[in-house]
């Protein structure tokens, strides 16, 4: 793995590392503060703490700043993350286009997927929770929870070839697919429809993008009222989020500092 910035990667002094992330997030929940004051919005928008790229210590630092959410975007690497920090009291939130033949590996660890985006992921997420819970009661082991589930929108207009690379670039269902997709996963067993997710496209105004999603949104809760989480917003783009009503921040860099690559 290179490393461009050429610091976290590296073993670093723990305690400087810490600090930095102390001042970071501190600073993240100051702009997260202020845009929720400037909406005039009573509740700010829960921190998700994406990462990925990261050291798995700094996940123990964020869990000691009182952060509850972690996202990873990649299977192997959160899997690999979530074992070696089972006693912290965190949820892992899987935000990454995910392949269903990973559905059983993400069900061990994750509490939610915020990126459901098609019919055979809906199906295979069911289907390997419901063997997870089988193999828990075998085991004498309590149920896990229901995997919570956020559709992920495809907000972006322009056809896939023409779209500049980066997060969010592929995956996603059509806004017109979002309420089948939605019933779907309101049916299917152990798997809880939360609500929506998007990612601003690139070279796009994200206020505009986010604006789209809160309305996708209201059409969901007129018939899964339930269905109230809206993620969407990152380091970027979060005070734009916030205004649109966002629920979910996926915060990376502006917590984290730079990565090696774009995922
Ligand atoms: C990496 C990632 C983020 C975090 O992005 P930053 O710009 O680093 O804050 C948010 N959402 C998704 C889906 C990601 O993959």
């Amino acid at each position: 793995m290179t490393d461009q910035d050429g610091g976290q990667m590296k073993k670093q002094d723990p305690s400087a590392r810490a600090d930095q992330i102390r001042t970071a997030l501190a600073s993240v929940r100051e702009r997260v503060d202020r845009a929720t004051r400037t909406a005039g919005r009573e509740q700010a928008p829960e921190i998700v703490v994406v990462t990925k790229f990261h050291p798995v210590e700094d996940v123990r630092v964020l869990a000691e700043l009182g952060i509850r959410a972690v996202g990873e975007n990649r299977d192997q690497e959160a899997r690999a993350k979530a074992a070696e920090v089972e006693d912290l009291d965190l949820e892992w939130h899987f935000v990454g286009q995910l392949q269903t033949n990973k559905a059983k590996y993400v069900v061990r660890y994750a509490a939610a997927v915020q990126s459901v985006d098609r019919p055979e992921l809906v199906d295979a997420l069911a289907a390997a929770m419901g063997r997870e819970q089988d193999k828990r009661a075998a085991q004498g082991t309590p149920e896990r929870d229901p995997l919570d589930c956020l559709i992920q929108v495809d907000l972006d207009p322009r056809p896939e070839q023409e779209r500049p690379a980066g997060i969010g670039a592929r995956g996603g269902v059509h806004p017109d697919g979002v309420l089948e997709l939605a019933a779907q996963i309101d049916t299917a067993d152990h798997l809880r429809l939360r609500g929506v997710m998007a990612v601003a496209p690139r070279g796009m105004d994200p206020a505009g993008s986010f604006t789209e999603l809160a309305e996708i949104s209201h059409r969901v809760r007129q018939r899964f009222p339930d269905a109230t989480w809206i993620s969407a917003g990152m380091s970027s783009d979060l005070e734009q989020a916030v205004a649109a009503g966002a629920t979910h921040l996926r915060i990376g860099t502006d917590v984290l500092g730079p990565r090696p690559a774009v995922g």
